[in-house]
């Protein structure tokens, strides 16, 4: 039965003999994630402590920053650390040196947890990522990973059944990971979504998630603000390029302090941008406390992961990527639109090909 969840090689044989060897004593280990965790990195942290510490482990969840306030119902939230630069974290840094093993989930370059990447690189614990993002970088000694994989939590699922503990996941287990699954998945439309994903997610069901109620609250859970910032946004930023194919919305510190936005609130607006009919790419700018961050989504061949790569120090998949820029706002609109020059043709003619493929 378990073998259909897993069309996959994770992890080869002697891969697989070393972790389980490694986790047959009690051990400390450390799970952290990356910067501004979402709904997969979190959820999927958190079902692996759970699933750590019932098999009689240590297991801390350490993050590089805060996270959204709507992922605060998920069970064990409570106990993660979150670091914060103007707070003590000569604590947080120690249960690194301390750790056995160092789990780095949905993050492949350390790049990605700030300056807790030193921290994994001075520890002295075996490092295992599990990720599904493109072009890791090599600071692990065991990888599982694969892109084809929908999200991390799909990951989670997969390795804990590989450790032969498929009937440990409980039902808060469970929740986390249908939600890392809900959410990386665009409540199960994006093209990641196959059959695997919807048979975990069917398991899942039957250990005893309720999907309504994590839809609840993942998604309406919102505070008016943040619905009156998505209306302004709607209604005075979002910028149209229809000879690039692409659409924008920049947003000023001064818009993210009138509208007291907080993490996580502009999750998913890069959406808005690319459902306008004729778009191969949606584009958020937002000019946050320390660095200017930027979100990229695309559909059919348009790759996003190469694009802010390129430009925007980023990554992440083919159709979903991240990057930043350490020019004002300004200028960074001013380089989106002259990098959008430099792939005019390809943009047009990722567009041609999806029309041909998906829309006609
Ligand atoms: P989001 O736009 O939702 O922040 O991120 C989209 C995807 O790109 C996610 O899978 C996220 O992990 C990844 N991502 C976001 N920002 C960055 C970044 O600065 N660097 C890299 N390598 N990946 C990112
Ligand atoms: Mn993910």
């Amino acid at each position: 039965m378990t073998e259909e969840f897993l069309p996959y090689q994770l992890l080869s044989e002697s891969e697989l003999k070393e972790i389980s060897e490694l986790l047959s004593l009690p051990r400390n280990v450390v799970i952290t994630t990356h910067h501004k965790p979402d709904a997969d990195a979190l959820g999927s942290s958190l079902a692996l402590a759970r699933y750590l510490r019932k098999k009689g482990h240590q297991a801390s969840v350490i993050t590089p920053s805060d996270y959204p306030a709507f992922l605060n119902w998920m069970p064990g939230e409570a106990s993660v650390l979150a670091y914060d630069q103007d707070k003590p974290w000569e604590h947080l840094k120690a249960v690194f040196l301390e750790a056995d093993i160092v789990f780095c989930l949905d993050f492949n370059s350390l790049s990605r947890i700030n300056n807790l990447g030193d921290w994994v690189k001075e520890s002295p614990g075996v490092k295992i990522m599990i990720d599904h993002h493109l072009q890791p970088d090599d600071f692990a000694a065991f990888k599982i990973w694969d892109t084809r994989a929908a999200a991390t939590a799909e990951l989670i699922f997969d390795f804990i059944t590989l450790l032969g503990d498929h009937a440990m996941i409980d039902v808060p287990m469970a929740e986390c990971l249908y939600a890392g699954l809900v959410t990386d998945t665009g409540s199960f439309r994006h093209p990641c979504t196959n059959r695997t994903v919807h048979l975990i997610v069917a398991d899942l069901l039957r250990i005893g998630v309720n999907p309504s109620r994590i839809h609840k609250l993942v998604y309406d859970n919102n505070h008016l603000n943040r619905l009156r910032f998505l209306g302004f946004v709607l209604k005075d930023k979002l910028q149209v390029l229809p000879d690039y194919f692409t659409a924008f919305i920049a947003i000023t510190k001064e818009e993210i302090r009138e509208y007291n936005v907080d993490t996580g609130d502009t999750e998913g607006i890069v959406n808005y941008a690319l459902s306008i009919r004729g778009m191969v790419m949606g584009i958020v700018i937002i000019d946050r406390k320390d660095q200017v961050k930027m979100s990229f989504r695309s559909v059919g061949d348009f790759d996003v992961n190469t694009f802010a790569r390129k430009y925007f120090q980023g990554g992440g998949h083919k159709n979903a990527a991240g990057g930043k820029s350490e020019l004002s706002l300004q200028d960074t609109v001013d380089k989106v639109l002259h990098s959008l020059k430099e792939n005019k043709s390809e943009l047009a003619r990722a567009y041609a090909e999806y029309e041909k493929n998906t829309l006609s």
